[in-house]
């Protein structure tokens, strides 16, 4: 196997800080709070545990999600499929494995955006498994207690992704929708995969732990992604967030949701591997 050098390029703390401040100095000298807003703010409408609940009415549109940041990932209304935001375009992978750009009008019951920046760049060698790659991700971190944008290029040996079809109402929780759920495997591969790694404080809000969408470099395929193997020329990038904002839903069905219960382990059982 070929050894490839592992580089590593880490902000020290301070380092960061510093430039928080250079950062919102430079805002307030320029006045421009869309840049602030846009910059290091993870923004998220609605919660992840209603979209469990089966709560896939939109609730903001693409064009609007896609004016808080260049950088994220969702779901169509009525869980039509994944959707990644990457360099500012949105891309949906449909349970036929079709991509499209949906129109900017196109309603989203569940997104999560931010501008996406790298602080922390690194490439990993080939042959890592998801679980290696996770970790490198983490170990990465300043600290475990923040939100990261993740971005990840190159070639990878194997991706196995999935999707989800269009749902009728009344709508099914997502972990019955899972049931149906299409499995696309993905060998010899370019692509990107947009996500984040939160810590366990967002239970409930977001996803605790990584969460990764894919989308090949040819706009041909992608998906949630299940697992993967890394192959050659993989560049790593992580964008610390440590601001965060959420719009809940303003409607009867929102309000009406039972979002008390611990799901912990439905949300593991409908974003992880269990087929
Ligand atoms: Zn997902």
């Amino acid at each position: 196997m070929p050894v490839m050098q592992t580089r590593l390029r880490i902000r020290p703390a301070m380092t960061l800080l510093a430039g928080f401040v250079t950062t919102a100095a430079a805002l307030l000298a320029t006045a421009s709070p869309v840049r602030a807003a846009a910059n290091d703010e993870l923004r998220q409408w609605s919660t992840i545990d209603a979209l469990l609940k089966g709560h896939y009415d939109g609730v903001v549109t693409l064009g609007e999600a896609r004016s808080a940041g260049d950088f994220g990932l969702g779901t169509l209304e009525a869980l039509d499929g994944e959707l990644l935001i990457v360099d500012g375009r949105a891309y949906q992978i449909d349970s036929t494995g079709a991509v499209r750009e949906p129109a900017d009008a196109t309603p989203l019951p569940f997104v999560a955006v931010t501008g996406f920046e790298a602080d922390v760049v690194f490439d990993v060698p080939a042959g890592l498994d998801m679980a290696v790659l996770q970790a490198r991700v983490e170990a990465a971190r300043v600290s475990p207690n923040y939100v990261y944008a993740v971005r990840v290029t190159g070639a990878f040996a194997s991706v196995k992704t999935r999707s989800v079809p269009r749902q009728t109402k009344p709508y099914p929780p997502l972990a019955e929708v899972v049931k149906t759920q299409s499995i696309f495997n993905f060998a010899d591969t370019r692509g990107v995969l947009v996500g984040f790694v939160c810590p366990g404080w967002v239970r409930g809000l977001n996803v605790p732990g990584h969460h990764y969408h894919y989308l090949t470099d040819a706009r041909d395929g992608g998906g949630h992604v299940l697992g993967l193997v890394t192959g050659e020329g993989v560049r790593v990038e992580l964008d610390l967030t440590p601001d965060f904002a959420m719009r809940l839903p303003v409607n009867a069905d929102f309000g009406a949701l039972d979002l008390t219960e611990d799901r912990a382990a439905e949300l593991h059982a409908v974003e992880s591997d269990r087929r």
